[in-house]
């Protein structure tokens, strides 16, 4: 009872701050163009074309399935969306196409909608299912048919493969611990004679291809990726009009049904800036490669600047491909090589670090898959005293004695995202004025997956795991309550940008 009760309360307050719908964020847009918006969609689908017949590297794939030959006398190719939501530069959908006109066959598309995700909220939900939205746009006009399933993959899918006589199942890539057992689960189901094949669609170089093991950090991973670019780092073929149409068509969609019908948590509102789907995707990457790429190398860790991508949602969401993001960037940005050298090492080493992590450590959010080391100076310095405790009530809620990170998470409340930077100094304190490391880690996991439209992302729990447990890092000058793991204060911050500025922002800022 009281813990409904306090749950209530939180709710309210975050209502009261997010104010339950869409939020106004103008500042990441601002800055001069010199060219007139739009023209990126019309060059990119030039390329696409120019890359048609492009060969589909089989590393991309891995077999989950013992058989592997597509089922004789089936009456199509499935690909069972999941990560990757969008339709163009997808390189599993890429592959269930060829499949399918190799065999003369329909091509479909099914994403299965499960009515709770982790600590996400309507924000996240709102988010992916208007971006869905756009997916079945496009597949009706290419001849491809979108099928919206409600439930759990396992429970669901193989019923769905088999009713429609698919003859294979291509799906795409996702290393963490849910949707690696829906795989699991779907895998279990199928019939035997049905394929099933899995294609990181989200990596530029495929996780498995990357390395084969947990690596210790991005200086022994990035020589990997780095060598391999060469061979992934390719133009990507369009997704043309599918030439075998299906005689069985999809359910149509009742959007609003879907809407109304969710069960997660209304009190986290959608926001502004951010326009779902893959069309607010490029228009965000358009705007970064004319206004803010420039910027990247000298003010990426300036909060009060408009200098980042802003395009962590999108790819969350696998709105938007990372390898046509930065072949794009590689290919517009000439004039700014640093800036886009420190973008693919963000984009490709860092992010693919994080997938790596996460493939290879299944204690990915948890202490216990920290270093050796990092656990023992935690657990040596768990009873140091704190001068600062907070409940999660009064974090999620701002109310600390830090203005700078109580605007940071306002930002995060109010906008859905948080600048880079900052995260990790939000996330120490909360190591810091919370009673464990694991309180702290949970607490920061809790926060970044309800709030950030980038949630629930392999990079979310390596951020989390790197500035509480030291994960990808090396130890540093002992401490109370952080032992060796890696501190930032205040002052540090006041070194870097002007913090009172930052704080000015969002002291008063209304839902
Ligand atoms: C505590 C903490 C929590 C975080 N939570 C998330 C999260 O939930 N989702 C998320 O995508 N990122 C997370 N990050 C990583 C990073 O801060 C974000 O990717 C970045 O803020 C996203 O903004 P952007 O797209 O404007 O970034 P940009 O700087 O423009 O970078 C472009 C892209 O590179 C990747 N990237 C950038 N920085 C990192 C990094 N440090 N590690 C891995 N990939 C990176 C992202 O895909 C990002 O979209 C977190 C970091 C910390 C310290």
């Amino acid at each position: 009872m009281a813990a409904e009760k306090v749950d209530r309360k939180r709710k309210r307050e975050t209502t009261e701050m997010t104010g339950g719908k869409k939020q106004k964020l103008v500042s990441i847009h601002e800055g001069k163009r010199e060219r007139e918006a739009g023209w990126l969609e019309g060059e990119v689908a030039a390329l696409r074309r120019e890359a048609q017949g492009c060969r589909f590297d089989k590393k991309r794939l891995r077999f989950l399935s013992e058989a592997q030959k597509i089922k004789q006398g089936s009456d199509g190719v499935l690909y069972w969306m999941a990560r990757d939501q969008r339709v163009q530069d997808n390189w599993a959908l890429i592959h269930a196409q060829q499949l399918a006109m190799a065999e003369n066959l329909p091509l479909h598309i099914c994403f299965c909608l499960v009515p709770r995700y982790l600590d996400s909220t309507f924000r996240q939900y709102a988010f992916m299912l208007k971006g869905l939205q756009e997916v079945a746009k496009e597949c009706s006009v290419l001849d491809i048919q979108f099928h919206l399933l409600r439930g759990e993959p396992g429970d669901i899918l193989p019923g769905f493969v088999k009713d429609q006589n698919f003859g294979a199942v291509v799906t795409d890539f996702n290393p963490l611990r849910v949707p690696l057992q829906w795989v699991e689960n779907v895998k279990k189901g199928l019939q035997p004679d049905i394929p099933f094949m899995q294609v990181d669609a989200h990596n530029v170089v495929p996780c498995w291809e990357a390395s084969g093991k947990l690596e210790y950090g991005a200086r022994t991973i990035r020589g990997k990726i780095t060598k391999l670019l060469p061979k992934f780092l390719t133009e990507i073929p369009l997704v043309d009009k599918h030439p075998h149409t299906s005689k069985k068509t999809a359910e149509p969609v009742n959007w609003d049904e879907i809407f109304s019908s969710l069960e997660v948590d209304r009190s986290v509102g959608e926001v502004e800036w951010a326009k779902p789907g893959t069309a607010g995707g490029m228009a965000t990457l358009e705007s970064f490669i004319d206004v803010r790429l420039r910027h990247f190398a000298t003010q990426r860790n300036n909060p009060n600047s408009a200098a980042l991508s802003q395009l962590s949602p999108w790819v969350h969401f696998g709105q938007i491909s990372a390898q046509r993001v930065v072949k794009e960037v590689q290919r517009s940005g000439k004039n700014a090589s640093q800036s886009v050298a420190s973008f693919t090492e963000e984009l490709v080493v860092r992010r693919e670090l994080a997938d790596n992590f996460c493939f290879y450590n299944a204690n990915y959010d948890n202490v216990k898959g920290a270093y050796e080391w990092a656990q023992k100076t935690l657990k040596d310095h768990a009873k140091d005293h704190r001068p600062y405790l907070y409940t999660r009530e009064q974090l999620e809620n701002a109310k600390t004695h830090d203005q700078l990170w109580n605007a940071a998470q306002r930002q995060m409340v109010l906008e859905g995202k948080m600048h880079g930077f900052l995260r990790m100094y939000w996330a120490k304190k909360i190591l810091e004025w919370t009673s464990s490391p694991e309180e702290g880690l949970s607490i920061a996991i809790y926060l970044n997956d309800r709030y950030s439209l980038d949630g629930c992302d392999p990079n979310g729990y390596v951020g989390c795991m790197w500035s509480i447990c030291g994960i990808h890092d090396q130890g540093w000058k002992e401490r109370s309550i952080f032992g060796k793991v890696r501190y930032m204060n205040y002052a540090g911050c006041t070194r870097k940008f002007d913090v009172a500025q930052f704080e000015r922002r969002y002291a008063t800022k209304k839902a």
